[in-house]
């Protein structure tokens, strides 16, 4: 029996709850194949404890498992009240003070981290709190104090997060914080980098330079979640090498009721020029609690298949849920049955038929798709270096397995997040030439991803261990 893979992927946050080896191999083998590190909770050591742990679970269950850094970003929030927390009444007065105690709040006012507030808002503006469960309309700005009239009340706790409906906040999009998390991402050698609450290209390109000064290789995620992203989309997209649709900030800032459009239309913009998609936030809220996801929660799983997401995102279900391991198990079986029924399983042409292919590389990596959607060969094996080929390969929809072989490890845990692309480490620098054909051919029937007769398609250089030099495709037949 030939083994049928899961082409989304699954990017699992830890935390709490996964912070104990037998748990985190159980939700490897489950199905996670690259988790995420949130640097807004826990302290340096948690991080690099869990991504330790993440590795060796993978090595324990057989599979790369890529690793994905999170910065928290000028995420706006309350400071504390001196009582921990504090109802707030319909229709009352609140005021947000940037110039009271940190630990001063009451019932009439708290402090605010961020001082640049006051300049940032003005009168009929609606702030939302604790994603979006409180809202209060600024009456006036008098200086350090926003007064401010509540819309919709209820309880308010230390250090809520604050949003501005319709975005506009003009906080920096790298804190400080985050500007010693990138040294930190760059020491522990994350395969990712997400930036949150990115605003221009700049903002991205800012956190790829401090990374690499830091000595990190990771590729940059940016985080959509403020309206200003939305604005400036394709250039955002272009800057960077993956893109999170992060739909708990960006449904406060743009109201939930687009929240669906703009997935839609975030992923094809990601898969038209050839970047990675990740879709975030409460996908399986209700795991949190529960064994079981809602009809609701399976539904948007598999719609985030269906709209071409390369990977769906777990957050306080697997990172402090009771049933972290169940959260991915309900996951990959969802991603199971939406695949397997998928209406446009194949895509035969790229997203902008009109834009001409700008490398050698990337019109092999097309011509290969438009061959194995025809010709219908069991998988695709494209020898690699630093993932590019199999990553434009996965831009096209397809049901035929990619396996990007590669000498590095970094390249491995990269192809994680690719839509239906596998990595295989294969060192083609210490493989005879005339021996290449046969080698992968044992690898893969090892492994029972071919049978003896089957078809696959080869890519590669004419000089292996080069990047960028993938220069033809061969169409083989698997035999001894
Ligand atoms: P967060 O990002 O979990 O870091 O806030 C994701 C989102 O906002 O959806
Ligand atoms: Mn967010």
């Amino acid at each position: 029996m030939l083994i049928t893979q899961r082409r989304t992927k699954i990017l699992t946050t830890l935390g709490p709850a996964t912070d104990n080896a037998k748990v985190l191999t159980e939700i490897v083998r489950a199905g996670a194949d690259i988790v995420r590190l949130n640097f807004s909770h826990g302290n340096s050591e948690d991080h690099v404890r869990r991504a330790e742990l993440a590795r060796k679970a993978g090595v324990e269950v057989g599979k790369w498992v890529g690793v994905l850094g999170d910065l928290q970003g000028p995420k706006i929030r309350i400071d504390r009240f001196a009582e921990g927390k504090v109802m707030l009444v319909e229709n009352e007065e609140f005021t947000l003070d940037v110039s009271l105690g940190a630990n001063d709040g009451t019932a009439k006012s708290v402090g605010v981290a961020y001082k640049g507030l006051p300049n940032d808002v003005k009168k009929a503006d609606v702030l939302l709190l604790n994603d979006g469960q409180i809202s209060l309309e600024v009456l006036k700005v008098e200086g350090p104090r926003i007064l401010t009239k509540v819309l919709v009340g209820g309880e308010l706790s230390d250090k809520k997060g604050i949003n501005l409906q319709g975005g506009g906040l003009s906080a920096d999009a790298l804190t400080d914080a985050d500007k010693e998390h990138i040294k930190l991402a760059a020491s522990m050698k994350v395969d990712y980098l997400a930036v949150s609450f990115v605003r221009t290209a700049a903002d991205v390109e800012l956190a790829r330079t401090l990374l690499r000064e830091a000595g990190g290789e990771g590729k940059i995620v940016a985080k959509i979640e403020r309206v200003e992203a939305i604005e400036n989309l394709t250039e955002i997209v272009k800057a960077s090498d993956a893109v999170m649709v992060a739909r708990g900030d960006l449904g406060v800032e743009v109201g939930y009721a687009e929240l669906t459009s703009l997935q839609k239309l975030i992923i094809e913009e990601c898969r038209k020029h050839n970047r990675v998609a990740i879709t975030a936030t409460q996908m399986m809220e209700s795991m949190i609690y529960n064994p079981i996801p809602t009809r609701a929660e399976v539904s948007d799983v598999a719609n985030a298949v269906l709209d071409g997401t390369d990977a769906v995102m777990l957050s306080a279900e697997s990172a402090s849920g009771k049933y972290p391991v169940k959260a991915v198990q309900a996951m990959a079986s969802v991603i199971e049955g939406a695949e397997k029924y998928e209406t446009s399983h194949t895509h035969l042409r790229r997203r902008d038929e009109n834009e001409l292919f700008g490398r050698a590389d990337e019109a092999i990596a097309m011509a290969v798709m438009y061959t194995a959607n025809h010709l219908k060969v069991r998988a695709i094996v494209a020898l690699t270096e630093s993932g590019s080929t199999p990553l434009w390969m996965s831009r096209i929809r397809s049901d035929i397995p990619i396996y990007a072989f590669t000498r590095h490890e970094a390249t491995c845990r990269r192809v994680t997040l690719y839509r239906g692309v596998y990595p295989v480490a294969f060192d083609i620098t210490h493989t005879s030439p005339h021996l290449v054909y046969a080698a992968i051919f044992k690898l893969l029937l090892e492994k029972k991803l071919v049978e003896l007769g089957d078809h696959v398609i080869l890519t590669g250089g004419e000089l292996s261990g080069v990047a960028g030099k993938t220069n033809s495709m061969t169409i083989l037949e698997v035999k001894l």
